[in-house]
């Protein structure tokens, strides 16, 4: 049996069908239709030489085992956005499934090194709000007692749902195990972005994962009539916000693949006949290069500072949130790129903004890399996600070179 790739883009659409209505995917984790596709993916290995268990944080993993322990991994979720998209985590599992079923059958069931394909659990972090749920267990960098205490807003505690599913938040660290003998670990996502359709090109290296420096800023000023007070005598915090605004872009345009996004805008007293007193902001700043994101991030608080003096207000910062760049491995990412050629003739690299769950399984050190394929309008988390079905063919394709090429390496 060699390599299918109809076969996976077919079995995408049984899952769309199975778990999807009108409003796009409906695989959200901790749900029972999340649980139905979970069911289904179990009944497709079923016939494979594969062991298949669920660990301590619900990741499900299928292992194919070789000759040598040395585990190649192939990573995706199943889980969805509500009202998500067809192929955002699902595609990279019913890849690997498929890679899964050409390796076992080349190799009679026994290849050189261990395959194992995961599918982790939560990736989204839809429910709870909590992203990449499964992969950080796995690499030990998740917060257990930060996570006890969440809630859906709908009255469901994350630790009561995930009892629900078999899993015990206390058990966590055990998903931790799973590393064991993990040499590498690849993962094909959708771009969800238009980068790649405005090069047209169809399948593209990830560099790695931007880190993010994520803050909260108000402008400070004086609430005051719009009538009565003069313009040179106002202290407009919304001013200074707005030049702000402005400057961001500057600071990021000097930078090939930085984005800085001023998300959110707040006016107090916030009325129409009031000069506005006080402005808040949030300011998400990303990049693959921690010094380029500590440069942006220091701008911006000078560009701040200078406004704020301009418009005779003052300024305050607090960090919401803040995630280092994890570059993907440079020798992985010299193998994506030749099983691209191989397949596309064509070739390029470019960072991920979003985060996947490769960050997390890198940042555990284990080597890692992923291949992005083009997303059509850059749409994602959406029922409209789409990619052309010849692009999905060849990602699989591409995707399959990159695994042998994986397994090589290994081996060496
Ligand atoms: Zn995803």
């Amino acid at each position: 049996m060699s390599l299918d790739p109809k076969r996976a883009v077919a079995e995408l659409k049984e899952l769309r069908a199975l778990t999807g209505d009108e409003n796009g995917a409906q695989r959200v984790a901790w749900t029972d239709t999340w649980l139905k596709a979970r069911e289904w993916f179990a009944a497709k290995v079923k016939s494979l030489p594969v062991e298949h268990h669920y660990d301590a944080a619900g990741n499900n993993w299928v292992t194919l085992p070789g000759a040598s322990e040395r585990s190649l991994l192939i990573g995706g979720h199943l889980d969805s956005v509500p009202n998500g998209g067809w192929l955002d985590g699902a595609l990279n599992v019913m890849a690997g499934l498929e890679i899964l079923r050409r390796i076992a059958a080349e190799y009679g069931g026994r290849p050189p090194v261990t395959i194992r394909l995961v599918d982790w659990a939560d990736e989204e972090g839809a429910r709870f709000g909590r992203s990449l749920l499964g992969s950080s267990a796995f690499a030990g960098t998740h917060s257990i007692e930060a996570d006890r205490i969440r809630n859906d807003g709908g009255g469901m505690k994350m630790e009561d749902a995930l009892r629900r599913c078999g899993v015990e938040i206390a058990k966590f660290p055990d998903a931790a195990k799973e590393q064991k003998n993990a040499a590498a670990y690849i993962e094909l996502h959708i771009e969800q972005g238009p980068v790649l359709e405005r090069i047209g090109l169809p399948l593209a290296v990830v560099l790695g994962t931007k880190g993010v420096e994520r803050h909260n800023i108000i402008f400070h000023g004086q609430e005051a009539h719009s009538g009565s007070t003069p313009m040179n005598a106002r202290r407009d915090a919304l001013a200074a916000a707005a030049k702000l605004a402005l400057e961001i872009r500057t600071i990021a345009k000097k930078h090939e693949d930085a984005v800085c996004t001023m998300g959110s805008v707040k006016t107090f007293p916030g009325i129409v006949t009031a000069v506005v007193g006080r402005c808040e902001v949030t300011l998400d700043q990303r990049d693959l290069n921690a010094a380029v994101l500590a440069q942006m991030y220091r701008e911006a608080q000078e560009a701040s500072q200078r406004f704020a003096a301009e418009e005779n207000c003052t300024v305050e910062w607090s960090r919401l949130w803040n995630i280092e760049p994890v570059p993907f491995h440079p020798q992985l990412l010299d193998l994506c790129q030749q099983a691209v050629r191989e397949t596309s003739a064509t070739s390029h690299r470019m960072p991920s903004g979003p985060l996947h769950d490769a960050a997390e399984v890198s940042r555990a050190g284990i080597p890692t890399v992923m291949m992005f394929v083009q997303s059509l309008k850059g749409i994602s988390h959406n029922k409209i996600e789409d990619t052309k079905e010849e692009h999905l063919e060849m990602s699989v394709v591409a995707f399959d070179r990159l695994a042998s090429k994986a397994m090589d390496w290994i081996q060496n």
